[in-house]
């Protein structure tokens, strides 16, 4: 049985009531959480308040930052078993749960590291006067995670906003909240005051929903669906509580005629089965110059045909998806696209070692997707990439900008000056030329442009976002 995490201290929720925690590659319940409410994210905001007006605030910057290089270090310490829980709890292959830890260690790293080097500036103004800003964390901060990245997430948000000097109130998806209550209990132990870190479980319409309410919250960083995040910024919006979206993606990978294909198809392939297409970055569209268009989707076809897929533990290509109903809504847009025709290029393989409850998706390349299709407008949020071809160079502008989303984009092209139009011309919040970050590094400022969400996340940019600033005129004659 987990319990939240709250003023250092693992606590029951007040409701006493608990949600089953699934395996996704068996489909078998193995432990529980709690299922809480709005009382106990009452008792997390002022446990985060009282920690805000007291011991946070009287560390100095520097201070901060070595708490946080301490967390950075206990967490790699700690990277098999946080591994092994993110394998059970999402069904990630060994390899993305270690690069998950990884990703974790470097997220708290850089943010330790940037404790004290964010500062104001002074402003030239009348004569007379001195003026010069000052950069003051929020206070409480809320922090909204998905189930697809918890450790990684957690790690950008609530390392960002420590590093800003707010303390933090976390709510997990309900599909993941191990590693996340795991490291709350790691930043704890090694020296993070009661209050800084509290970590609520529940389910989003009860304990997100109460979190975005409250009143004792000053900025809510909200990284899941366009719905939900609608509701969020609805709900923050009655008491003008600031709010950063990241929102979801239908990413495009741009491929000329003049690319190197050898370097692209694995990055390709790579970008839309990581973590089983379950990637608000996941390159799920494959723009292709009619030149190459035929010859690359049959390279990509004897890519995925060779795709295997499998329980976690086996650590193939793709592990299982995270719930039943993740499963349904891919098998869903499958099911759509053969009711409209649309071609099915190559299926992956599920092993006969995957046990009959899990949820498993072979991983599908479709062709000759039309731009106001489902399968090219929305999130599968599964490992299914859509191709379809472009003419030219403002044809593929136009494809790539045909979504209601602009949060990552890659460009394949050996031509200078092509690559620096396109990445101009393209409207998504990263965008990278002859490669593929699904995100990129830690140190890159990642966010989306139009319903991919705003603010930014991740790299020294974030830290602006869990701030405010403050102008101070003195006049002095
Ligand atoms: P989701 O929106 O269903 O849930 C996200 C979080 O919001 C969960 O913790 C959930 O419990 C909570 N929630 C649900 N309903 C709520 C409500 N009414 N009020 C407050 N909180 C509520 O998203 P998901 O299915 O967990 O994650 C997948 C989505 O997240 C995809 O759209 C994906 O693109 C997006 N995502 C975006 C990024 C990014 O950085 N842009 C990263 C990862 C995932």
């Amino acid at each position: 049985m987990q319990l939240n995490f709250i003023d250092n201290y693992p606590v029951s929720s007040m409701s006493m009531r608990s949600i089953p925690v699934i395996d996704p590659s068996d489909g078998l319940v193995f432990d529980d959480i709690q299922h809480s409410d709005a009382q106990d994210i009452d008792a997390a905001v002022q446990s985060a308040r009282g920690c805000f007006e007291g011991p946070w605030s009287r560390l100095s910057a520097a201070e901060r930052g070595r708490l946080l290089q301490r967390l950075s270090a206990r967490v790699a310490e700690h990277a098999d078993e946080l591994a092994l829980l993110e394998q059970r709890d999402c069904g990630k292959p060994t390899k993305q749960a270690r690069a998950d830890v990884a990703a974790l260690v470097r997220y708290f790293e850089f943010y330790a590291g940037a404790c004290d080097k964010l500062h104001g500036e002074t402003l030239p103004y009348q004569s007379g006067y001195s003026v010069f800003t000052w950069r003051e964390p929020h206070g409480v901060t809320g922090h909204v995670i998905p189930w697809n990245y918890p450790m990684q997430i957690f790690g950008r948000s609530v390392g960002g906003a420590l590093a800003a000097g707010n303390c933090c109130v976390v709510k997990p998806a309900e599909d993941a909240c191990l590693s996340i209550l795991r490291v709350a209990q790691l930043a704890a132990d090694c020296g993070f005051p009661p209050g800084a870190i509290n970590v609520v479980t529940g389910f989003g319409h009860e304990v997100g929903q109460a979190l975005a309410e409250h009143p004792g919250v000053d900025h809510i960083s909200f990284t899941g669906s366009p719905r939900v995040g609608t509701l969020i910024q609805q709900t923050a919006a009655k008491r003008h509580c600031p709010v950063t979206l990241e929102l979801g993606g239908k990413s495009p990978q741009i491929v000329f005629a003049d690319a190197d294909l050898d370097a692209a198809l694995p990055v390709i392939i790579n970008a839309i089965v990581q973590n089983a297409g379950q990637t608000c970055s996941a390159g799920s569209r494959v723009l292709v110059e009619q030149a190459i268009y035929q010859p690359l989707l049959e390279r990509l076809g004897q890519a995925f045909a060779a795709l295997r897929v499998g329980p976690a533990g086996m650590d193939l290509d793709v592990g299982p998806l995270i719930r039943a109903g993740q499963k349904k809504r891919v098998t869903d847009f499958l099911a759509e696209a053969r009711r409209d025709g649309i071609r099915t290029v190559a299926e992956g393989e599920i092993v006969a070692e995957a046990p009959a409850g899990g949820y498993y998706q072979a991983p599908v390349l479709l062709a000759d997707v039309p731009v106001q299709h489902r399968l090219a407008q929305e999130e599968v949020f599964g490992p299914v990439l859509a191709a379809m071809p472009f003419r030219d160079e403002d044809h593929a502008v136009e494809l790539a900008n045909a979504t209601r989303f602009g949060l990552v984009a890659g460009v394949w092209t050996r031509d200078g000056g092509r690559q620096l139009r396109m990445a101009r011309r393209v409207r998504s919040g990263q965008v990278f030329i002859n490669n593929y970050g699904a995100g990129g590094g830690v140190e890159l400022p990642f966010g989306g442009y139009k319903s991919s969400g705003y603010g930014r996340e991740k790299g020294f940019e974030a830290l602006y976002g869990f701030t405010v600033l403050k102008t101070v005129a003195v006049r002095h004659g």
